[in-house]
């Protein structure tokens, strides 16, 4: 059998463009091999309070490297490993990101098909969402979206959250929606769920007419060797970690970003340093393959309740937690997105990186307010119900890793090193972040400061607890001792460098990328809506356009 199509991993992006192209044209033989089971109909991953999720039967269970600027730490990095990918374990968070970053990935590549006005018909497509503003949303599509306000949740502390961040400067978006171009400011929580239940990418881009393997690992690219000097080798077929072989005309890795990286490199595509150390033949010398790897760091602090009686957690015996629609999702009546007030501060952290004084006109990180951090503050904490978490998610770190090979066995996990916290300017924004959640929880300014939170609860090794007389030491110790991942790789196969805006791999013919190592810059979101979007856009391209 020669495929038309073979997709090699089955997540969120092959489920995705998998659907399209069968849905362009049913005579067309797909195949998609995954390496983890299906998880379609599985019960046990389906609703928010599941525990077969992260540390489940469907988690790789990555750790990184040792963290260097987080005390050397090997971090947990749990990626999806089934039909769906990271959709089987994924928290759900429908997160478009903000208009800056698309565009700056058009503007950097050439092709204002990746910028925000270029995805934002695939952003539409994708979804069924509840807010009514068709210049920005979409509502006939496969995934169905709901906000916090769209199922009637009322949490305990909405109107003192409210007006505390307001207290501050944060301000509402308008219609409660950080889901269109502009996320900066107090908007909506939107999940993909429906009422709670789980939106597998397998299921809602469903996969009838096409052939799926599941429970199969793909150990390698197969490579023709071109017959003249000069031309490119092409993707013939993949190799099973098995030893089968399976030929097709056009290959599509879609392993998400560490391993299509892995598999990359295993195929002889990558930085000849990094291939001649495992005896791997160079067969396309790509610099670029692994670097430029990013995740958002995470950080959740407790802080105790002056009244755990008042009902407040939803472990406590508050009526309201009976309610259906509490089970839906993440308990929290925002997510909050802020830039960075002290452009000074910035600007120092900026040239102590870069070595020279950044112009404030032209640096892209000082001449717009970009997104920086988010801020979800949640009704759960202990399981006494005497504390509440917040938690504070870089989303635009300038520390950039890499992901190398540890053998030349897929079989083996590569290298994982997002270099989580490195520069300067990623403590700066963690400082300054953290800053202002103390303020909004601690301080006078504010009716949560005031009247409902009596203080950080601390962490284990530490005597102090932050206040808002924290010194920058003592927010670094504690975020160096405490930031955990954000489950989001990206950038290691980035477009402009190792594809081109049409996902081809560049140096081999009939080989393209679809899944997140294709992003050139970073996306300061979660990145299932760019995920999406991305996979959406890439089925009429390669259908469009040959390889
Ligand atoms: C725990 C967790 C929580 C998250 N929460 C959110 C959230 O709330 N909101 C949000 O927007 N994003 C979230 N994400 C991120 C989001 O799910 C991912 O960004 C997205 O799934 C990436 O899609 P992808 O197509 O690049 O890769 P994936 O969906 O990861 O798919 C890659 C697939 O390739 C398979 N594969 C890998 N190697 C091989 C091989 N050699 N052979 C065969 N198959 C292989 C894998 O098993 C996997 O199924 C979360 C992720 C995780 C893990």
């Amino acid at each position: 059998m020669l495929w038309d199509y073979i997709f090699v991993g089955g997540g969120l992006s092959a489920s995705v463009v998998s659907n399209r192209l069968h849905h362009f044209d049913s005579s067309l033989k797909i195949l998609v091999i995954e390496a983890g089971g299906n998880a379609n109909n599985d019960e046990s991953v389906m609703w928010p309070n599941s525990t077969n999720l992260i540390g489940g039967e469907y988690d790789w269970k990555y750790k990184t490297v040792p963290q260097v600027a987080l005390n050397n730490r090997n971090v947990d990095l749990p990626c999806g490993k089934a039909l769906g990918g990271g959709t089987v374990i994924n928290s759900g968070g429908w997160i478009r990101g903000d208009k800056f970053d698309f565009d700056l990935w058009g503007d950097l590549v050439g092709d204002h098909r990746w910028s925000y006005a270029g995805l934002l018909p695939y952003m539409k497509l994708s979804e069924d969402c509840p807010v009514d503003n068709p210049k920005e949303h979409g509502k006939d599509g496969p995934l169905p979206i709901q906000g916090i306000v769209s199922t009637h949740r009322e949490f305990p502390l909405r109107n003192q959250t409210l007006e505390s961040w307001e207290a501050l400067g944060v301000t509402q978006l308008p219609n409660i929606d950080g889901n269109a171009g502009n996320p900066l400011g107090i908007g909506d929580l939107f999940e993909n769920k429906l009422k709670g239940r789980r939106e597998i990418a397998s299921n809602n881009f469903p996969l009838g007419g096409v052939t799926v393997l599941t429970k199969t690992l793909v150990a390698k690219v197969l490579l023709s060797t071109p017959t003249a000097s000069g031309q490119n080798p092409e993707a013939t077929g993949v190799k099973l970690a098995n030893g089968t072989e399976i030929k097709g005309k056009e290959i599509i890795l879609s392993a998400g970003a560490i391993r299509t990286a892995q598999l990359l490199m295993l195929s002889g595509i990558g930085p000849a340093d990094e291939l001649k150390k495992f005896n791997i033949p160079v067969r396309v010398s790509q610099p670029d393959v692994g670097k430029n790897f990013q995740d958002h760091g995470l950080f959740a602090s407790l802080w105790t309740l002056k009244d755990p009686s008042a009902g407040y957690t939803v472990t406590s015996p508050n009526p309201l937690w009976n309610q259906p629609q509490y089970g839906y999702g993440t308990p929290a009546d925002f997510l909050v997105t802020t830039s960075i007030k002290d452009k000074a501060g910035l600007a120092v952290a900026i040239e102590k990186d870069e070595g020279k004084k950044p112009d404030p006109k032209t640096h892209p990180l000082l001449k717009t307010d970009r997104t920086f951090n988010e801020h979800v503050f949640m009704y759960t904490g202990t399981p006494d119900g005497t504390t509440v978490t917040i938690m504070l998610i870089n989303l635009l770190p300038t520390s950039k890793g890499s992901v190398t090979l540890n053998s030349a066995d897929i079989n083996d996990v590569p290298n994982i090193n997002p270099n989580y916290h490195f520069t300067e300017v990623d403590k700066f924004v963690a400082r300054e972040g953290m800053r202002l959640q103390i303020e909004f929880l601690s301080s006078n300014k504010t009716a949560l400061g005031r009247d409902i939170i009596s203080g950080e609860l601390g962490a284990t090794g530490f005597t102090e607890t932050f206040t808002t007389e924290s010194t920058d030491a003592y927010i670094d110790s504690r975020i160096t001792a405490g930031l955990a991942s954000t489950f989001h790789p990206m950038g290691t196969a980035a477009m402009g460098k190792v594809v081109d805006t049409n996902l081809r791999v560049k140096g081999v013919k009939k080989l393209r990328i679809v899944d997140t190592s294709v992003f050139p810059v970073t996306i300061t979101a979660h990145l299932q809506v760019a995920t999406y979007a991305t996979a959406y856009q890439a089925a009429d391209i390669i259908y469009n356009t040959k390889c």
